[in-house]
């Protein structure tokens, strides 16, 4: 963690929860983050629970995302989201370029690039995720996998749009597989994206965006992996689906 940059805690509930089962889920995390103070705390539902958290956060310290969106304004894409339709729930963040969106929808960098150009024109902040396959880092090509992702998926996105950028840093083989990337392992790709967002658009942008780590992070991890310098917070998938596994991990960048 890094004083001058706002901690931000996001909870990937992927395809999980129906409308009950996540008001209910947000009755508890409102309870238990009332208090909280400093962190942006995000939920990102399934896209049918949006409208019902976003009533249900109205007014509290949390915030809303989705998973996903597509980068065309409108038209015939069946099955499809746009950024408008998701700033009308008072959407804030959006996560792009998750793993499973790459490895099983097809998700390319173009793509990526697209969503992010699309995101910030909407004022949605995106919540862009990187991060190497286990091969790749067996193959020792972490550094140049996460450069291509980085750079291509914020191509031609400038400096003063990019502060509204999150990146998640999500090594593919620590991804709900319970294997949490150690804070030495994160700590260095995430030092390293942020020399690259340097040379990208220069050291007061770069100092300023929030790098948050994703991959198996638990209450019993979490505070360790916060104590490195360029890890701002976290993306959480499993431990968001129970609100004191999830406010534990929250607290913890404390
Ligand atoms: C995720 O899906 O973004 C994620 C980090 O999942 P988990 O916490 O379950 O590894």
């Amino acid at each position: 963690m890094n004083a001058n940059r706002k901690p931000l805690v996001a909870a990937n509930w992927k395809m999980n929860n129906s409308v009950a089962e996540a008001l209910a889920l947000v009755e508890e995390i409102k309870r238990q983050a009332a208090e909280i103070k400093g962190i942006e705390i995000v939920l990102c539902p399934p896209f049918t629970a949006l409208p019902a958290v976003s009533n249900a956060i109205s007014g509290t310290n949390l915030d809303l995302g989705a998973q996903n969106m597509h980068w065309e304004k409108a038209g015939a894409f069946t099955g499809e989201i746009s950024a408008a339709m998701l700033r009308e729930l008072y959407c804030h963040y959006v996560i792009l370029g998750h793993s499973e969106r790459r490895t099983l929808f097809g998700e390319t960098d173009a793509s990526v690039n697209g969503k992010v150009k699309t995101a910030l024109a909407s004022s949605l902040r995106p919540i862009v995720c990187v991060g190497e396959t286990h091969a790749q880092r067996q193959a020792g090509k972490t550094e140049s996998v996460v450069s291509v992702q980085v750079r291509e998926g914020l191509n031609d996105i400038g400096a003063d749009q990019l502060a509204a950028v999150v990146i998640a840093y999500e090594p593919v083989w620590a991804i709900g597989t319970g294997k949490t990337a150690t804070p030495r392992q994160a700590q260095e790709v995430q030092a390293f994206i942020r020399k690259l967002l340097e040379e990208m658009a220069g050291a007061r942008l770069a100092q300023s965006v929030r790098i948050i780590y994703g991959g198996s992070v638990t209450p019993d991890n979490a505070r360790e992996l916060f104590r490195e310098p360029d890890i701002d917070g976290a993306l959480v998938g499993g431990a968001s689906l129970n609100a004191e596994s999830f406010l534990a991990i929250v607290k913890s960048t404390g």
